[in-house]
């Protein structure tokens, strides 16, 4: 690792290099596309980012769970500059090459259950989950789609129609594709009945709806991501999966687990299913997968996969050789460093300290995630009202702390915490030291 691993601020976060590049960004790049946190990166490695004046930063983010197993883990970097010396594209629908299948039978071998599978490799989220929606569709011959509350499924037309925030994913780009319904969300902290059966309530719901508005024999797939992300890390309690994998089992439905963000393990497990022993009949992957190169994939039942007729899936670059190269590296860093065990460990780290938070301040309403993937929502004290302009100012604060941390959330009060699995105890308790500081300087206490 060449990156020293140690926070350091030489000039304001941003500096004036950053500064000048957010300059040319506003001149030539379209401000739809937003930036966080505009410190510009030059280098990154470990659990530090290091930008263009020099400031290392702790990162809490991993470019939005991506660098799982840290920025140019070496594994990753071995694999890549090998592959890219030798070829960078033939496409794997003209003339094929084996990463593409040396990736698929890790996906077969790495995802929850032991049935026969097989993998569809394509470069985003969004991309997968359009297919596995596709594969769902064709192989019952259905077509609606049951997707959550809170869900977040990607920005195409198709999948901008799955997730459910308006503001700023669905905002304006309607109209949206069509035969997909919503249905509560099993969201311990905000059910509205009874606290204690919130897995069989929101069951109850999620059956009662899809009789009454879908039929159903008229359901191709219920989608959902085991825990949610952009929704904020809702975690759905112990019972709530198995009883929509057990009903897809029952009606001839699809059950997809969009593992986009909790997979390849984030949580302490190689897929968030794995928890409950869940096993959905199609899987999507993406962030975590490849160490940061755009890969993404479908994986599932191998009938279902091969219900679609061929030629019916793909794409030009899909399976790029490269990123194949660096899915490879990726998975050999997570055996090789037992990297479920470290998102265990960090999960520990997490729970003492945000509870330590918590005690001091009534703002922090509830404590969830799992694994590496770990999340505080913040409420205005004695109520669960949220409390979106503290959870934004106490972010800007540790910004400009030299830490790097992401919000989420429907109602944006949600801190989100996704740090690389290669950072030290070290940094993870400065990152933690440099969050209790802005609560307290943010809250003047
Ligand atoms: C990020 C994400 C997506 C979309 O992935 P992209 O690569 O951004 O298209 C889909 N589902 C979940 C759960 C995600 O977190």
């Amino acid at each position: 690792m060449t990156v020293e691993q140690r926070r350091a601020l030489v000039t304001a976060v941003p500096g004036p290099k950053s500064l000048e590049l957010a300059a040319r960004k506003a001149a030539s790049v379209a401000n739809g596309v937003g930036t966080i946190l505009p410190a510009y990166i030059v280098e990154a490695g470990g659990g530090i980012v290091v930008d263009a004046d020099g400031n290392q930063l702790i990162d809490f983010g991993s470019g939005i769970a991506v660098t799982t197993v840290g920025n140019a883990a070496p594994a990753v970097v071995r694999r890549v500059t090998e592959a890219v010396q030798r070829f960078t594209h033939t496409c794997f629908m003209v003339n094929p090459y084996e990463g593409y299948v040396e990736v698929a039978e890790q996906l077969a071998e790495l995802t929850p259950g032991d049935h026969p599978k097989k993998s569809a490799l394509f470069n985003s989220g969004a991309e997968a989950v359009e297919n596995a929606i596709k594969i769902a569709r064709v192989a019952t011959g259905r077509s609606a789609v049951v997707c959550f509350d809170h869900a977040y499924h990607g920005r195409t037309n198709l999948t901008m129609a799955l997730t459910a925030k308006d503001m700023p994913y669905k905002h304006g780009f309607g109209p949206f594709a069509s035969d997909i319904y919503r249905v509560p969300m099993a969201y311990p902290y905000r059910w509205p009945g009874d606290p204690d059966a919130v897995a069989e309530e929101a069951f109850a719901q999620f059956e009662s709806l899809v009789h009454v508005q879908v039929g159903e024999d008229q359901v191709a797939a219920v989608i959902i991501e085991p825990i949610q992300g952009e929704g904020g890390f809702i975690v759905p309690p112990e019972g709530f999966l198995p009883r929509l994998a057990q009903w897809c089992r029952d009606n001839g439905a699809v059950f997809i687990a969009d593992e986009i963000q909790s997979g390849f393990c984030r949580t302490g497990d190689w897929f968030a299913c794995d928890h409950e022993g869940v096993v959905p009949d199609l899987i999507t992957t993406a962030k975590g997968i490849a160490g940061g190169l755009p890969l993404a994939a479908v994986t599932g039942r191998a009938e279902l996969m091969d219900a679609v007729h061929a030629g019916g899936l793909g794409g030009t670059y899909g399976g790029n050789p490269v990123a194949c190269a660096a899915a490879l590296g990726a998975i050999e860093e997570m055996r090789s460093n037992d990297l479920n065990a470290r998102a265990r460990e960090i999960e520990a780290i997490f729970r003492t300290r945000l509870g330590q938070l918590a005690a001091r301040h009534p703002q922090i309403g509830d404590i969830r995630g799992r694994g590496a993937m770990m999340a505080v929502e913040l409420v205005l004290p004695g109520t669960k009202q949220p409390d979106a302009a503290l959870t934004g100012a106490v972010a800007k604060a540790c910004h400009a702390k030299g830490l790097v941390v992401l919000t989420a959330g429907s109602f944006g009060n949600v801190f989100r915490f996704l740090p690389p699995l290669s950072i030290s105890d070290e940094l993870l308790h400065e990152g933690l030291d440099l969050i209790d500081d802005a609560f307290a300087e943010v809250l003047h206490d």
